[in-house]
């Protein structure tokens, strides 16, 4: 048995779970309207092994979206397809501002990084497929084979995706009138609202983690549903871009490449040790799970998970 699956198999996540099931503070997500249903009670996280062992405490088979946090597995996907073409197509750089900033990089016009909208919109067009429903069943797939189950799309989420993507139809238009976007504006924004709404529950999250940290080969089904090489480009960028205007503080605190969504869905990997998945709607100031930070702290820290220390 590996270290990770020994510590973990001892480790008890149900009292963790109870511990900071009462933190208060921060705010259910409204930009989209169902993800505002969420019960902001919600508490759920999953550990996944090299074995394949996958424990789990609270509400860790309730369905979310993943949001966000399907950024680095869509990146994953378009590197896989695309290789280098992707790395030029998109930075790799920290912006320091929100996921939804109008930015771009001045010489280029590129996007800074492919954990924000503007990069996430442009790598799920690069996918292969000759049309936006060819690239949707690319992800889907793609999806699927990390994860290890069929996964499928929430239809009232990304209704509501595609029905308040104005700020995200912006940021496609100055990426075609720059000439990095190559797909019609309307179709980029429904692959990516689709990719957003992929349900997925805390179990499933931390097996998509668990798929990176064991080199792209999902510990359960054994199919390596990525390459070493593209994990490596995937980690880094988590690592430095994931959390946001938060990264940086991720980084020193917990020291794990991660990838936090709206729905409250969180993500972090200890490459060779374990995949996490935490769950919680309300958000800090910089859209990140109160409850899946402080879990993703408490678990670096008892397991000394810090890939700095
Ligand atoms: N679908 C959301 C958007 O496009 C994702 C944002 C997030 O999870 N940070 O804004």
């Amino acid at each position: 048995m590996t270290r990770a699956a020994e510590d973990l198999s001892r480790y008890d996540l149900d009292a963790l779970n109870n511990e900071l099931r009462d933190t208060e503070g921060g705010e259910v997500d409204d930009s989209i309207p169902e993800l505002a249903k969420a019960d902001p009670a919600l508490f759920g996280i999953a550990t996944v092994t090299r074995d394949g062992d996958i424990r789990s405490a609270g509400d860790s088979r309730i369905p979310f979206s993943l949001q966000s946090a399907v950024k680095p597995f869509v990146y994953a996907l378009a590197l896989m397809d695309k290789g280098d073409d992707i790395l030029d197509a998109v930075g790799t750089e920290p912006t320091g501002q929100a996921f939804d900033a109008i930015v771009f990089e001045s010489e280029t016009g590129r996007p800074p990084n492919p954990m924000v909208n503007a990069g996430a919109l442009l790598t799920a067009s690069l996918v292969d497929g000759r049309s936006a429903e060819e690239r949707i069943e690319r992800i889907m797939s793609g999806l699927s084979k990390i994860a290890g189950r069929d996964l499928v799309v929430d239809e009232n989420v990304a209704k509501s995706e595609h029905l308040l993507g104005d700020r995200n139809r912006a940021l496609g238009y100055l990426m075609r009138s720059a000439g990095t976007l190559h797909v019609d504006v309307d179709d980029a924004i429904h692959v990516y609202a689709r990719a957003c709404s992929v349900l997925v529950d805390t179990e499933l999250l931390a097996m998509m983690g668990a798929t990176l940290a064991f080199g792209g080969r999902n510990p359960v089904t054994g199919v390596q549903a990525l390459s070493h090489e593209v994990v490596t480009e995937t980690l880094s960028v988590m690592a430095t871009c994931g959390m946001y205007d938060g990264s940086g503080r991720w980084l020193r605190r917990v020291g794990l490449p991660a990838k936090s969504g709206v729905s409250g869905g969180l993500v972090a990997v200890a490459p060779g040790r374990v995949g996490i998945g935490v769950y919680s709607p309300p958000l800090d100031e910089e859209g990140n799970s109160v409850r899946g930070v402080l879990a993703s702290e408490r678990l670096s820290d008892d397991l000394e998970l810090h890939v700095l220390r």
